[in-house]
């Protein structure tokens, strides 16, 4: 079978020991194959030595020139990790367009802010008088890390999840060694081999690590970056590793997220606002086989609307369901999920919400879909759940802190009021983004206010807007994407903000004319 290989040190490693086998989740036949790979501390200081001092003697621009060729470079070779995505991943062709597609915009949106820089470091803000009439100024500036950046990815993005953490750092002039989630690995070992190409990328700045992290965070340094995305329980196992916690590495999660959309009281059927929540609910359902971290698990739906919400998502969701199956057929519009762990977690899932819902539709154990013999492949049709406004209300019942991760979402129904929201919201601990939707401006105004703390992004959908609206699970590199709590707490992309995760902030302190004098100049490249 077709050994993936890791690229560590310069040198591309098949591994060692027992391999982990990845197939097409849709008809069960093996792909290819990976073991683990040795040598991960001197990958680190490889990265950290002759990464760090390559990416650092380029400038800003240098580095957006470099991550713009990548763009194009990828974005040739795009049908080909289509149809990889297509049978690794189980994504339908749209789904594998959201991720690839979306993974290069990131690299050019990326391009684009490191060319606008310049500069040994970016000067933060406005110097500030340290005291009232005083000559002497703070001034925040914003330099490179010179450690390694070790990012962490879950299975579901494998094209953006690795892309969008490396045009970050490598914009930032920070190193990176990738570990992709192994599941899915196909995918970024392919993209892996096209960033790796001689004269694309300078010597040391990416690596590759393909299978179980081994003990690459035992050689984490002070300076180091740890960005990982995935559960919550892993999030937590890599922040409260010992040598993380012993060197204060920077550390960023992005992890489980019980997304809601609230539907205003004023929205009523027959508009184009509420056919808009109609096919983003569906679209947030049974995209990627609802393996979206931004994915809506949660409706809020005001009592009185309820009735007339559910027909018409059971409607849209029906049609899908019975177009589920092997997305290499493209009149299939959901595949599988990725693998037999996540339809065995997904099914148990269901059940555990089941405790405090009702079934509205779809059946966990359906085991006949297009283009496969029956109980073949890791199929979960789409499921609708409903609660009562009472169980909602509950911060303890499941719906609130309980991720199915695949096409499930419950309906939660209340009074339409801005506080009942904010509470429901607030009972998921942290979510990585919400949406409102109102045409009820005092509405939308207190909601927000009400909302924004618990989320990382705040979709506001009104029907003026309607037909230009975008689901609320797409990210864009401008956007902030990370949420408070239960999410991980972190913050990644963000325009020139997600740069801030390889950066260090130093305050000079010092004489107002000379620190003019010192920032005004084009700052010497740092000594390597
Ligand atoms: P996972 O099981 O936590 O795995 C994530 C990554 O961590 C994989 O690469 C995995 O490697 C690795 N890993 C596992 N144990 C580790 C350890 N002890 N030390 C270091 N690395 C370790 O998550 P997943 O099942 O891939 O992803 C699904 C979850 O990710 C969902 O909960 C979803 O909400 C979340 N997610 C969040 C975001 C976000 O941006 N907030 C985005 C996507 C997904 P192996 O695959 O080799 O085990």
């Amino acid at each position: 079978m077709h050994r993936l290989s890791s690229y560590l040190g310069g040198t591309w490693q098949p591994g060692q020991g027992q391999a982990a086998v990845l197939v097409n989740p849709a008809t069960e036949a093996p792909l290819a194959e990976v073991a683990a790979a040795g040598g991960l501390g001197e990958a680190l200081q490889w990265a950290r030595r002759t990464g760090g001092a390559n990416l650092r003697a380029l400038s800003w621009r240098e580095r957006g020139e470099r991550l713009g060729a990548l763009a194009t470079l990828l974005h040739g070779a795009r049908e080909e990790l289509i149809a990889i995505a297509v049978a690794n991943g189980g994504n339908t062709r749209g789904d594998a367009k959201f991720d690839i597609d979306g993974a290069i915009g990131v690299v050019a949106g990326y391009a684009s802010i490191a060319a606008g820089l310049h500069g040994g470091h970016l000067v933060d803000g406005e110097a500030a008088p340290l005291h009232k009439g005083s000559k002497l100024r703070a001034q925040h500036v914003l330099t490179p890390r010179q450690g390694a950046a070790i990012h962490i990815n879950a299975f579901n993005f494998p094209a953006w999840g690795m892309l969008g953490k490396f045009a970050v750092a490598f914009a930032a002039g920070v190193p990176v060694v990738s570990k992709p989630a192994t599941s899915t690995a196909m995918l970024a070992a392919r993209i892996a081999e096209l960033v790796l190409a001689p004269g694309v990328l300078p010597e040391g700045a990416f690596q590759l690590l393909l299978g179980p992290a081994g003990d690459l965070l035992d050689h984490v340094g002070p300076q180091d970056v740890v960005a990982f995305t995935g559960s919550a329980d892993t999030g937590a196992r890599i922040r409260g590793h010992a040598r993380v916690l012993g060197t204060n590495a920077r550390v960023n999660i992005e992890a489980d997220s019980l997304n809601a959309a609230v539907i205003g009281p004023d929205v009523r059927s027959g508009t184009e606002l509420f056919d808009l929540i109609v096919r983003d609910c569906a679209i947030e359902l049974t995209q990627k086989a609802g393996q979206k971290c931004t994915a809506t698990r949660r409706i809020l739906v005001p009592t009185a609307l309820l009735g007339e919400l559910r027909d018409a998502v059971v409607g849209r969701l029906a049609a899908t369901a019975a177009r589920t199956g092997d997305p290499a057929d493209d009149s299939n519009r959901m595949g599988p999920l990725s693998s037999a762990a996540q339809q065995r977690d997904a099914r148990a899932g269901v059940a555990t919400l089941g405790a405090r819902t009702s079934r509205v539709l779809g059946d966990p154990e359906r085991r006949n879909f297009a283009g496969v013999a029956d109980g073949v492949g890791y199929f979960l049709e789409p499921i609708l759940l409903e609660a009562t406004a009472e169980d909602a209300l509950d911060p303890a019942a499941p719906f609130h802190h309980h991720e199915v991760f695949g096409p499930v979402a419950t309906l939660l129904p209340y009074d339409g009021g801005v506080q009942t929201a904010a509470q429901i919201v607030a009972a998921g601990e942290g979510s990585l983004v919400g949406t409102l939707y109102s045409d009820d401006r005092e509405f939308t105004a207190r909601a927000t206010v009400a909302l924004a703390p618990h989320l990382g992004r705040l979709v506001l959908a009104c029907e003026k807007i309607a037909a230009a609206s975008l689901a609320p699970g797409c990210v864009f590199p401008v956007a902030n994407h990370g949420g408070p709590g239960r999410a991980g707490d972190g913050a990644e992309l963000g325009g020139q903000h997600g740069l801030e995760l390889y950066l260090q902030r130093t305050t000079l302190q010092g004489g107002a004319a000379e620190l003019a004098r010192l920032l005004s100049a084009e700052s010497p490249k740092p000594a390597d």
